[in-house]
């Protein structure tokens, strides 16, 4: 079993860096179409600053400590809705992988869940109300399969990406309940969530850096 440690975890923040910079514009401008048009600016900065302090990391860090690392910069760089929330993530996640050194299928799929889990109690959106957690929910959904089946971190990983990506898609049509694109009301609809969309290519970044 090839578990998933301090590399992946470092790679993972250096690849969403990569992915959230590359798709800037995109999250500016699905944030633009139903809310205020700083997603894409607001991650960008904070995965900058996240990325500026991984050379701090100690030697010995787990994956645990690297995630704790991504919480506390975020929610310190990000701000708006996404800082406190991918926050919380970040940090339920951290507390999920424990002092593990490395992360197996299940351990990954527990991970998912705890940082979903952290975004629901912390903005009380439910399903379809067009928010991340309509990309979250799927991806743990199918993580949580993945690693029953006894799936490699990898394919965990990737099973939960791709469900993501397909929530994303799906938060098209809907309504927004939750967050400024709620003020939209009806007129939300027709658009993609930015922040389901940033969500799928976290996890997308995730993947690729297992080696899926
Ligand atoms: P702001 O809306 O404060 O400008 P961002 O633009 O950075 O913050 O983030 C917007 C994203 O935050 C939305 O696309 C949505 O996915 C997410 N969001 C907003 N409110 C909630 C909530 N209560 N629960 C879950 N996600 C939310
Ligand atoms: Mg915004
Ligand atoms: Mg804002």
């Amino acid at each position: 079993m090839a578990g998933l440690g301090r590399d992946w975890a470092v790679d993972w923040v250096r690849r969403s860096a990569d992915v959230i910079g590359e798709h800037r514009i995109e999250l500016i401008t699905l944030d633009r179409d139903i809310g205020d048009g700083d997603h894409g600016e607001n991650m960008d900065r904070g995965f900058q600053a996240v990325l500026g302090k991984l050379d701090g990391l100690a030697d010995d860090a787990t994956p645990g400590d690297v995630l704790k690392l991504v919480a506390t910069t975020l929610i310190s760089t990000v701000g708006g809705a996404a800082g406190p929330l991918y926050g919380t993530a970040y940090l339920k996640g951290a507390v999920a992988a424990g002092t593990a050194s490395e992360l197996d299928g299940a351990a990954v799929a527990a991970v998912l869940a705890a940082a979903r889990d952290g975004i629901v109690s912390r903005g009380k959106a439910e399903l379809e109300d067009k928010t991340m957690v309509d990309a979250w929910t799927p991806a743990v959904d199918a993580a949580d399969a993945a690693a029953a089946a006894g799936a490699e971190p990898a394919a965990v990983l990737r099973a939960a990406a791709e469900a993501a990506a397909a929530g994303a898609v799906a938060t098209e049509p809907l309504v927004a309940r939750k967050g400024r694109a709620s003020y939209l009301g009806e007129r939300s609809a027709g658009h993609r969530d930015p922040g389901a969309q940033s969500t799928a290519l976290l996890l997308d970044a995730a993947a690729a850096a297992a080696g899926a």
